[in-house]
């Protein structure tokens, strides 16, 4: 009867009272194929859940940042002109995106992107709009009060760009629609505000909400991507049920219906030659890869790979060409072995399908799809991931993009381990590319909006990789097996939410018993960094000391091994002083030794053993490289007596 009641107390405590706006999408376009603009109906259900009364509303176009002297464009160039390093040649490389260059000043009007808002009514009524490039904004004639609904009806029209970054047409791999950014999307409204963050390279927040999408193409064009088929059995394209005789189209075109349930975006793919590969893993879940075997474009793309890679496909283009397809065809498969791991780790997937699409750009996420390059599968699985990371645990990216970049590589890394039965540590080239960042002088904190970093590179490195160590560190210091019930916590707590650092910290303490607030505020909110060093050792009345010494700005919990010579070990650990508290041993081979609490304001701390000093062979501050301590030639001490 008492753990009864302590579940119901703990599940109460586990939800968020905060809230969260909700939209309806009801949508129904229709693309012209020759000239590569569609028209649009868009209805959308808006309930303002705030306690605040909405006077504007904002809507993201993102398309129209694919026109020269866009801030994108504008942005890209002028990252052009930053060198970050030199290559082999030694020759500069800039800091922009390979993808993006001076391509947007280049396009011609028929390339180029937009998105036009005709006509917007609420409740009926017509609105006055404000376009701001990539931000439209909506002035009320009435005010939207807390706790209600309005219905927005709008007319727009918008031209596919030819593909530069992410969206648009007939892209390197051949593929002729890649369309995500692609409609009117309402801005999230949060307890921070309006969210109207103009498109200048990334990144993206939405609202919670369902969509209901009929897009009208060609009939010859196989669509896929987020949301679920409504009417497979008049489509046909391998949707339709087993059996099921699938009535010849009438018209040129087909409608095709899709309903997406409790997503915050919605992103859809289609090309006439898309193949479509697809595993049921069990009754209400099927993946699916769509893909294109493009000759012309693997046959270029064959040209261009060095000659010693060449050299491997000794039947030449048609090896190359082969070995992609059959690379594809694994894609779900890998995706299927994965599934159990993931979810024993991060989660369950609620949606009944997910889509590996082949489209433009190296790998970019959606709710229950992603545009991918190509097949490899450390994109595949880290793409897969962002299902949990983003899709899920909604952060804004633009706020936290470590939070979904970084948790999703860290996802990554320790999948692909799974997938590929490693035993070795997966994190190390997280760690490294943090170390070389804080080399380079341009790191900045990882409370920098992710569109105002000065450089491409520190907010990558800060994204990915110092996120992905925010993790593995975090382990370090709960321990390893609470960290990974912190990230089943957080999923539990905050799935179809958009939680922010604090949240996940909260998660972390409540279920560690340690406080973290400090290291929140060192690693997430700082350029700090972490140098502990071996200082001295000796024996003083038969019991040897070993002093280690904070060089470093941020504090942290110290694992100090110490290794005889006749194999043995000790591990002496000293939490940090914020802490308030203390992980639990982690390698139950090895003695195990808790001390007080290391206060920061001390340089030094003294351990002691009751070994001889003579029966030492080595010392060493974390062996498991988990803290990222910037300088590793002061952590260890080799004893040669
Ligand atoms: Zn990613």
């Amino acid at each position: 009867m008492i753990s009864l009641c302590l579940c119901a107390l703990f599940s109460a405590s586990a939800q968020s009272d905060r809230w969260q706006q909700r939209v309806k999408y009801t949508m129904d376009v229709r693309m012209d194929v020759n000239t590569n603009r569609f028209t649009g109906i868009q209805k959308l259900e808006y309930t303002n859940n705030s306690p605040d009364t909405l006077k504007k509303v904002f809507y993201h176009l993102y398309w129209n940042a694919f026109q020269p002297n866009s801030m994108m464009d504008m942005r890209s160039r002028r990252q052009g002109t930053i060198a970050i390093r030199k290559d082999a040649r030694g020759n500069d490389v800039v800091d922009w995106d390979a993808r993006v260059r001076d391509r947007i000043a280049n396009l011609k009007p028929e390339e180029i992107g937009y998105q036009r808002v005709k006509s917007i009514k609420m409740n009926g009524r017509s609105q006055t709009m404000k376009e701001h490039e990539t931000i439209l904004e909506v002035v009320l004639d009435k005010p939207i009060l807390p706790k209600s609904k309005a219905t927005f009806d709008m007319e727009f029209e918008a031209q596919v760009p030819l593909q530069i970054r992410r969206s648009g047409r007939d892209n390197a791999e051949g593929i002729r629609y890649s369309m995500s950014q692609w409609y009117p999307k309402m801005v999230e409204y949060d307890y921070e505000g309006w969210h109207p963050t103009p498109y200048v390279g990334r990144e993206f927040y939405g609202v919670w909400g369902d969509y209901d999408v009929k897009l009208t193409i060609d009939k010859t064009y196989m669509v896929c991507g987020t949301g679920y088929l409504q009417n497979a059995d008049k489509i046909g394209f391998g949707y339709e049920t087993p059996g099921v005789k699938v009535p010849a189209p009438t018209g040129s075109t087909l409608t095709w219906q899709f309903i997406a349930p409790n997503v915050h975006d919605f992103m859809w793919a289609a090309d006439p030659e898309y193949k479509h590969a697809s595993k049921k893993v069990r009754n209400d879940l099927t993946l699916h890869a769509f893909y294109k075997i493009s000759v012309p474009a693997l046959t270029k793309q064959f040209e261009a790979l060095p000659a010693s890679t060449k050299s491997r496909y000794t039947g030449g283009v048609n090896d190359f060409i082969s070995q992609y397809e059959a690379g594809w065809k694994k894609v779900v498969d890998e995706a299927a072995r994965a599934l159990p791991f993931i979810e024993t780790h991060f989660g369950a997937y609620p949606y009944k399908q997910y889509s590996f699409v082949h489209g433009g750009d190296g790998g970019m996420e959606y709710p229950m799809a992603t545009l991918l390059k190509g097949p490899g599968i450390g994109t595949v699985i880290h793409e897969w991931m962002h299902s949990w990371y983003q899709m899920m645990m909604g952060t804004n990216e633009s706020l936290y993009s470590w939070m979904d970049e970084g948790f999703t590589s860290f996802a990554e890394a320790e999948t692909m381990a799974f997938l590929e039965g490693s035993k070795a540590w997966p994190h190390g080239s997280d760690y490294a590319g943090y170390y070389a960042l804080v080399k380079s002088g341009r790191e900045e904190p990882m409370t920098t909006h992710a569109d105002h970093y000065n450089t491409n590179f520190a907010y990558s490195v800060a994204a990915y990789s110092k996120g992905a160590v925010f993790l593995e560190q975090l382990g370090y210091i709960v321990g390893k097996p609470v960290r990974d019930k912190i990230l089943l916590e957080y999923y539990k707590q905050w799935r179809f939410k958009h939680p922010n650092v604090n949240d996940f910290i909260r998660v972390a303490e409540k279920v560690s018993d340690i406080q973290l607030d400090w290291y929140r505020e060192y690693w997430v909110n700082t350029t700090k960094t972490i140098d502990y060093g071996i200082d001295s050792l000796w024996e003083e009345n038969g019991i040897s000391k070993v002093r280690i010494k904070m060089v470093g700005d941020i504090p942290m919990p110290i694992d100090l091994q110490l290794t005889f010579k006749d194999g043995s070990k000790e591990m002496h650990y000293v939490p940090a002083y914020l802490m308030f508290g203390a992980k639990k041993a982690e390698d139950a081979s090895i003695t195990f030794k808790t001390y007080p609490a290391w206060k920061w304001t001390h340089p030094t701390y003294v351990i002691e053993s009751s070994r001889k000093l003579t029966d030492f062979k080595a010392v060493e501050i974390d062996p498991s490289l988990r803290m990222a301590d910037v300088d590793r030639k002061n952590n260890k001490m080799d004893i040669t007596w």
